[in-house]
Formats: C-alpha cells, structure tokens, sequence
C-alpha cells in the first residue's frame, strides 16, 4: 500500500476532496446516514443502537518506506511494517492501525493472527466500548499493537455514529494542543544537520535520539543549524548515572527542556536517583506499557511517555494520564512511525479534526 492512498484525516482532506463523502463509498446505514456519521441535511445525528447490525472487522498489511534510516541507541531500521483495520458497521466504518517497531517485538504476521481470532460479530452495540475492548485484551497476553488498532477503529466508528469528534466527546479544548516534537535519530553530522535543516521550520521543538558515544557531537551538529528547544532521548543507553547526571546538566545549557528514560528500566534505583538530582524533567518510556505498570514507577520519574501502541489504544491511554496526573506526574503523548491514521501534525501541533470520530476518512 502507498502511502499517498493510505488514510487521511478529514479536517485536512476536506479542502483536497470536494466528493470527500463518495471518496468514503457514500454508503447509507439504517439511520439513513453516510459513513461519515452525518445526515445528507448536514447535521450530525446520533446514531439509535437498536437494530440487527453487527460489526464486521478487516484488515490490510503495508510497509512504510523511511525518508531516512531511523537509529536509536539500540538499532537502526528504513522501514516499518503497519496493519490498517477497518471495521464496518450499519453502513458506517472506523478506521484504525498497527505500527510494529522492531523493539515491540510484534510482526505483520503476530498482527495478522491476532486479528484473525477478532469475532466483533457478537456485539451489537458498538458503543459498549468497554466489554468490546476487555473482550479484545483477553485473547492474549500481549499483541498491544494490534489491540491498539482495534481500539482506534472502534473510537473512529463510535465517534462517526455519535456525529461528533473524539476531543468534544471527552470535553477537552483543540485549542490547548501542545507542540509536539519531531524525531532526529542518531546519526553522522553530517546527516543530523541535514535532517534539522527539513524539519526545523517546521516545528517548534526537537527530539534528539542520544545514548551513544556521540551524544555531544548529535547536539553541536543541531545547534548549528537551529537554537529550537530540544528534548532528549537516551533510549536506556547510558550506563552509568553519574555519567548521565553530568550530561543532563550539560544538556540544559544547550537548551535541553526534558530527557526520556535515561538508562535501563531495570535499574529503577538508578534512574529515581538521577530524577532526583536533575535539573530536568526526566520521562519514563521503555519503563512503562500500560496501566498496571504506573504503580512500579511511582517516584522514580517525573512523568510517562503513553504510547497507544504500546497500552493497546484510546481506552487505556486516557486511563493512563488520569493515573499519572493523579500521582502528580506529567504527562507525553508518543507515538511510533504511524501514518496520519494515528499522527497527523501541522505547524508543530498535532490536529483535531472538527469531524466525527477521528475525522478518517479514505483517499
Ligand atoms: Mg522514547
């Protein structure tokens, strides 16, 4: 699957598409509304459960193709496998995604299998969020991704039969997005340099890969092109913590804000004491998965890195940063090399779209 053809997200496609509608297939579901979740009258309708329907899942693997060969401190890759799902439902569809980094330890085919075991049939009532996606967590252990996936499709077609977006659903303000970062992987001067100078402008801030021998060659090699503020992400690289410490302090005179999970998840003492004595804020990632794990962290970091892929989607995500902020802790959103399925920016800033769902629709 080309990337061009894959999803976009209404609110930007709504320009392009003057037949955005036929481009969804234009189907009509018994409550006599498009796949959209909007009446031809143009208001948006809630959906009435009530009928025979049932939701039916599809899915469809692709391969994204790197502008460039992404390495962080523990490998290097130029692609990354994807899994688009679709769930059809009434004549209207959600749309979702699986991104399989290698370190997730997940593949096309663990995806692929997992979905395949998917019986959405029983339900008839999509809204019934919770029992439909404890009944997903409970077919294995793991497969966050591609629970993640079902989980996103299912917001989407939730969102779509209520005719509104996520953010108005759970009452949160589009305006109070924050920025976002832009990821620059570990790499020559040379091609650092290069890669700052295409994203630069185009965000607000930067996140620098570092945990290997050339930590402060990655960050002189940005700061000549750019006085951005810059996150840090040491990917557990650094082994010892005085070490780290003294890089820290470093760092915050180059104009570093915040460092993300600076060594081994394992070693918790050690990265308790480095948040303790940072002049930064310090981010759990690796450290953490999902929900279950927050209460082990608790005091060793001064915030958490959620990433749907990794906590299995929306649901668990937002249980998430309600845990998180309860214990006084900040809160990031990450993501992994998803497509504008799960990731769609503009000037920096992630984008709501004022569509129902997630504001997918197909090209
Ligand atoms: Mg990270």
């Amino acid at each position: 699957m080309k990337r061009r053809s894959f999803l976009r997200t209404a609110g930007l496609a709504g320009i392009a598409l003057t037949g955005g509608l036929q481009a969804c297939g234009g189907a009509k579901g018994r409550n006599g509304a498009g796949t959209n979740g909007v009446k031809e009258s143009g208001a948006p309708q809630p959906y009435k459960v009530g009928g025979k329907a049932r939701m039916k899942l599809s899915f469809e693997p692709y391969e994204l193709q790197l502008r460039h060969t992404f390495t962080v401190a523990s490998y290097s890759r130029k692609t990354t496998p994807g899994v688009q799902v679709r769930i059809d439902y009434d004549g209207f569809i959600g749309y979702g995604e699986a991104s399989m980094p290698p370190y997730l330890g997940q593949t096309t085919d663990s995806v692929c299998n997992f979905l395949k075991r998917v019986d959405l049939g029983q339900f008839s009532d999509p809204f019934q969020i919770e029992d439909i996606l404890s009944y997903i967590d409970s077919l294995s252990e793991g497969d966050s991704a591609a629970k993640a996936a079902v989980d996103i499709a299912l917001h989407d077609l939730v969102g779509k039969l209520l005719g509104q977006p996520w953010f108005r659903i759970w009452g949160l303000d589009p305006a109070k997005v924050p920025c976002t970062t832009f990821t620059i992987g570990i790499d020559t001067p040379e091609v650092v340099r290069q890669k700052t100078e295409e994203c630069a402008g185009r965000f607000k801030i930067l996140k620098v890969k570092v945990g290997l021998d050339n930590d402060e060659q990655m960050i002189r090699a940005i700061r000549s092109v750019t006085d951005l503020p810059l996150a840090v992400d040491a990917n557990q690289g650094w082994k010892d913590r005085q070490k780290a410490l003294d890089e820290i302090f470093w760092l915050k005179e180059q104009g570093v804000v915040m460092v993300e999970q600076p060594m081994s998840k394992e070693r918790l003492e050690d990265n308790a004491w480095i948040t303790e004595h940072s002049p930064l804020p310090i981010y759990a990632d690796e450290a953490i998965q999902r929900l279950k794990d927050l209460p082990g962290i608790k005091g060793a970091y001064n915030g958490i890195n959620i990433k749907l892929m990794k906590c299995t989607g929306m649901r668990e995500a937002r249980k998430m940063a309600d845990y998180a902020r309860t214990e006084g802790m900040r809160v990031m959103l990450g993501c992994m090399t998803e497509t504008s399925c799960a990731v769609t920016l503009t000037d920096g800033k992630l984008i709501l779209p004022d569509r129902p769902g997630l504001g997918l629709i197909k090209l």
